[in-house]
């Protein structure tokens, strides 16, 4: 019998002449005994040697056209000397294969096959991927992979033609779910939609949570044919109520959507233009979903240019916005002293210049960016506020106006009162500023929270009367201290009977009911002039002094 064919037979080269016994026997037991498979084959895809292990990695198959035929998928770059990864499915196992070419026993040229089992890591590395491209909570696909089936989806329609869409979906008002019934429930609502998502027919594997309420949907280009299907069945999961805590909730969605490449060719222009027609969506009224279009795109640009660098003065520790101080006079006593100031937030931004409070805090408000940019401005005022009562006026009060989105806040109460113990302030200097049109939309929270506040000792002021629709009754039941009315009613004041007569019976009212009333927007003395003879107090206008720079202010005032 040849040599190769006693190989075929045992698995084992046979013994060379004038090779002693010994030498041999150990070693095939130390190759046998290492980490690794290892494979000889010949040029004619024989199998001059394989170790044990490596018989146990292929189950035994160590036959040499099959062996060779199997690892040769490793190596598919063809190179003499080369490696690779092969999956076997039989064990379901991976290993990474190498070859070289060496010279047998009796000087062939052969193969010399080395396999290593990298199954664990390669489960590892699986599961680092998952993890990497799944979102924890709904198990759908997160922003990583989003973009990176974007990029090749957007790349496939640009080579080969055909079309698809983005849909970037954001829910409506699921702050007032996750705030009233809590953050689990917030949860559980997420998963749902997130399930029913999952079983809409052609989007089964491409919908993703992009963190938050936020989710976008890829319709790809084999079922851009069935995206009015699709956007029905979206839609239709939002037309039921979620039962959550015993009671039926709905919840309602807001959804922009961009056409690819037509719209957008590169990943960032498609998402930021999916976000720009979700934006209107949510402008139009919520609860609908819109083509992106070209036209809307200049507006609303500068309103991400905006929220970009918003977010960056904010990661920035809030230092472009600044607090300006407006002093607030009391006119009953000589010489009108100064009685403190209300604190007004000032942005000047490095790339767009100063912006008025007007313009951005309604998009702070939308963007949930008025909490920070609201903690800064009360820490700021209060350590301020405290100052001025250290530098000899005790007397001085500080306001800070407060957003409704801030005093919806479950913690507010607990975040003033930590402002007034870094700062050491007195709480009945402070003064919170809330506005009227809030104050009436959820009378028994409203009251709930403000009744918090006041118990810490400070003092709540009802800003911009006049404007809201609260009736006068109103000011009765709710836990306020002070009336602020609105500067269209002072613009008015000796050339409107009704602007008058208004000023004067809010004043007669808060008198009867033991509240205090500052008016705000005096510019000119005759204004002045006739409240000073409706025996009003507190006077805040331009006709003192404008906001301006707290140095300015306690160079004036202290
Ligand atoms: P507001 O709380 O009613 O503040 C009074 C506004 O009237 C201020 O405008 C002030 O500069 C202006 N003002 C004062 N006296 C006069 C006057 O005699 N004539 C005229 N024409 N205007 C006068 P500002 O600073 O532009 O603020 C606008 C609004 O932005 C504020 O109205 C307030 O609602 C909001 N705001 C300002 N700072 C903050 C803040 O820190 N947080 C929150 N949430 N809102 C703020
Ligand atoms: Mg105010
Ligand atoms: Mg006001």
């Amino acid at each position: 019998m040849k040599q190769e064919e006693k190989q075929e037979e045992n698995g084992r080269p046979a013994q060379q002449e004038g090779q002693s016994v010994s030498f041999y026997i150990s070693g095939v037991e130390i190759l046998n005994n290492i980490g690794c498979g290892i494979c000889i084959c010949s040029s004619q895809e024989k199998v001059l040697f394989a170790n044990e292990r490596f018989a146990a990695f292929f189950n035994g198959k160590v036959d040499g056209k099959g062996v060779k035929e199997l690892l040769s998928q490793a190596l598919k770059d063809g190179k003499e000397n080369g490696g690779g990864e092969l999956y076997f499915e039989e064990s379901e196992k991976w290993f990474d294969v190498h070859r070289k070419n060496i010279r047998w026993l009796d000087q062939r040229m052969a193969e010399l096959y080395t396999v290593y089992d990298i199954t664990e890591i390669k489960r590892y590395q699986q599961r680092i991927e998952r993890q990497a491209n799944n979102d924890f909570l709904t198990g759908l696909y997160n922003r990583i992979r989003c973009e990176k089936d974007l990029d090749e989806q957007i790349c496939l329609t640009r080579e080969k033609g055909g079309e698809g869409a983005l849909l970037y979906m954001d829910l409506d008002d699921f702050k007032h779910i996750n705030d009233g019934l809590g953050h689990q429930y917030g949860d559980v609502l997420l998963q749902g939609i997130s399930y029913s998502l999952k079983r809409i027919p052609g989007i089964e594997s491409s919908c993703y949570r992009m963190g938050g309420d936020e989710f976008i949907i890829l319709v790809t280009d084999t079922v851009f044919s069935r995206l009015d299907r699709i956007l029905e069945d979206i839609c239709g999961i939002f037309e039921k109520p979620w039962f959550l805590k015993g009671a039926d909730y709905y919840c309602t969605m807001s959804m922009g959507i961009v056409r690819f490449p037509t719209d957008g060719d590169t990943v960032q222009e498609v998402i930021k233009k999916a976000d720009l027609a979700l934006l209107e969506a949510k402008k139009a009224g919520k609860n609908r979903y819109k083509f992106y279009t070209a036209k809307e795109e200049g507006s609303s640009f500068k309103r991400l240019d905006l929220e970009k660098n918003m977010r960056n003065a904010i990661i920035d520790a809030c230092n472009e916005f600044e607090v300006y101080y407006q002093p607030i006079v009391d006119i009953s006593k000589p010489g009108n002293p100064c009685m403190g100031a209300e604190a007004l937030i000032r942005w000047n931004c490095g790339n767009l210049g100063f912006v008025s409070p007007a313009d951005f805090i309604p998009l702070a408000e939308y963007l949930g960016l008025i909490n920070p940019i609201g903690d800064h401005v009360l820490l700021q005022s209060c350590r301020r506020c405290k100052h001025w009562n250290d530098s000899g006026h005790p007397e001085y009060k500080v306001n800070v106006n407060l957003s409704v989105v801030q005093l919806l806040r479950n913690d507010m109460a607990e975040r003033v009162k930590d402002a007034l113990q870094q700062t050491g302030l007195n709480p009945k200097n402070l003064t919170l500023e809330v506005t009227e049109s809030l104050a009436i939309n959820d009378m028994a929270r409203m009251k709930q929270i403000l009744g918090q506040i006041k118990n810490l000792g400070v003092r709540v002021a009802l800003d911009d009367f006049g404007t809201g629709y609260s009736s006068l009754n109103h000011i009765r039941e709710m836990p306020i201290d002070l009336i602020k009315i609105d500067r269209c009613f002072i613009e008015d004041l000796g050339r409107d009977e009704f602007a008058d007569a208004f000023v004067r019976i809010v004043c007669e009212l808060a008198a009867v009911i033991g509240m205090n009333v500052c008016v705000e927007g005096v510019e000119y003395e005759r204004q002045y002039e006739i409240l000073k003879e409706m025996q009003i107090h507190m006077i805040q206008g331009f006709y003192f002094d404008r906001p301006m720079k707290a140095e300015e202010f306690e160079k004036k005032y202290l």
